[in-house]
């Protein structure tokens, strides 16, 4: 069985009517014919049918032995943070999603687990920052809104010598585009209101597991702690993933035509998208990812201040101004007033997050439609130069 074939037929028909859809259980509880005698479900928290098979979609999905599902993907997130003790340390990509650094920073800096942000762009960075308190490598390819690329494999291999496990947040890649278990990671995680969900219509998480054991770990943290996902979104998310081949693939496709197009505007500084031979971890990218380099580029402008950002982000029609990515309707963002506003500014200029870096997010328009909308946008800016000179 072919991929495509495998994600759809892994989503399974109700035994009890036939129904092809998978049916949502709205339940908190569940009857018992006697105390602790059931039908496997006690309590909704602990199992959902709904969200069971959510959960074994995104397994097979990634090639895991489990995945679970969360609330969110900062819910997901922080189920594998509670694996560490006091004392215990991460050696985290330096420019990690803005909201796992908060939770790292102002929650679990203070029960004493602590962090050391690396460029790992360049995997033997990462050795020096291992120490016998190491516990996780956590790695995020490509990284947000830069798209640096670490390489995986060769970092799995320093890890899993030293003992410690791999953490990938595979969310901008998607399951479709990079398969991080074959790499050597340990653990995954997504934030499946991305490209899993398709629609930017929910907020959920994954935490999905290599080994039996640490799925264990996870499912006592996730019934424990109690982010579960709820049934409905659980229903959504399958409806989303059924069709995630597609929409990936078409996101991909899109973002390519689109950088090379970028690539070539006057009005453009420089394009990172990992799929353009200019990318400095391009090759890297073509070989972990199989050549789907994903549905985001982020490009800065000549005109290199906010202003100038503000006014293509403001000017397109299709792509819309909003946070997250994903979705099958593209979107735009200016990382420095929004995503990454939190961030001073110095740090983030030298992250390579320039005052006019502009984050797009492809969706599965018509490719023409969106390279004309980035044209017109474009255009607005040299109009209003020229206002202003
Ligand atoms: C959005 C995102 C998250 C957080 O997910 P939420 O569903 O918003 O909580 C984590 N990692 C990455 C890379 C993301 O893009």
């Amino acid at each position: 069985m072919r991929k495509t074939t495998n994600i759809i037929h892994s989503i399974p028909v109700d035994e009890l009517t036939g129904s092809i859809s998978v049916p949502i259980y709205q339940t908190a509880t569940y009857v018992q014919q006697a105390p602790g005698v059931n039908k496997g479900y006690d309590y909704g928290r602990s199992n959902n049918p709904t969200r069971n098979v959510l959960e074994s979609i995104v397994a097979k999905l990634e090639g895991g032995n489990a995945a679970y599902a969360f609330a969110t993907g900062l819910a997901a997130i922080d189920a594998v943070l509670k694996l560490l003790s006091t004392g215990d340390e991460i050696v985290a990509v330096d420019d990690i999603y803005g909201g796992a650094y908060r939770l790292f920073t102002h929650v679990y800096q203070k029960f004493g687990i602590k962090v050391h942000y690396v460029d790992t762009t360049d995997a033997t960075n990462i050795s020096t920052y291992i120490n016998e308190k190491t516990k996780l490598i956590w790695l995020e390819s490509p990284t947000n809104p830069t798209l640096k690329i670490s390489d995986i494999k060769k970092i799995a291999a320093i890890a899993h010598a030293k003992n410690v496990l791999v953490v990938v947040d595979n969310t901008f890649a998607s399951p479709i585009a990079q398969q991080p278990f074959a790499l050597g990671a340990d653990i995954i995680i997504h934030s499946g209101t991305k490209y899993l969900g398709g629609h930017s219509d929910l907020v959920a998480g994954l935490v999905v597991l290599k080994t039996k054991e640490l799925a264990e770990q996870i499912k006592f943290i996730q019934n424990a702690s109690g982010g579960i996902l709820g049934p409905q979104d659980c229903w959504l998310l399958i409806r989303g993933i059924e069709t995630i081949t597609l929409r990936v693939e078409r996101q991909c496709k899109t973002a390519l035509q689109l950088a090379q197009y970028l690539q070539q505007c006057d009005e453009i500084a420089e394009v990172f998208y990992p799929g353009l031979p200019s990318h400095k971890n391009h090759l890297i990218a073509k070989e972990q990812q199989n050549g789907l380099f994903g549905g985001v580029i982020s490009f800065s402008l000549k005109e290199n201040t906010e202003e100038a950002a503000t006014q293509f982000v403001t000017s397109t029609k299709y792509f819309k101004l909003a946070e997250s990515l994903g979705g099958v309707k593209s979107l735009v963002c200016h990382p420095a007033q929004m995503t990454h506003k939190s961030i001073p500014r110095e740090k983030r200029l030298k992250s390579g997050i320039a005052d006019s870096l502009i984050r797009l997010s492809c969706g599965i328009e018509d490719v023409e439609d969106l390279i004309a909308d980035v044209e017109q946008a474009l255009e607005k800016i040299k109009i209003n130069q020229a206002v202003t000179i």
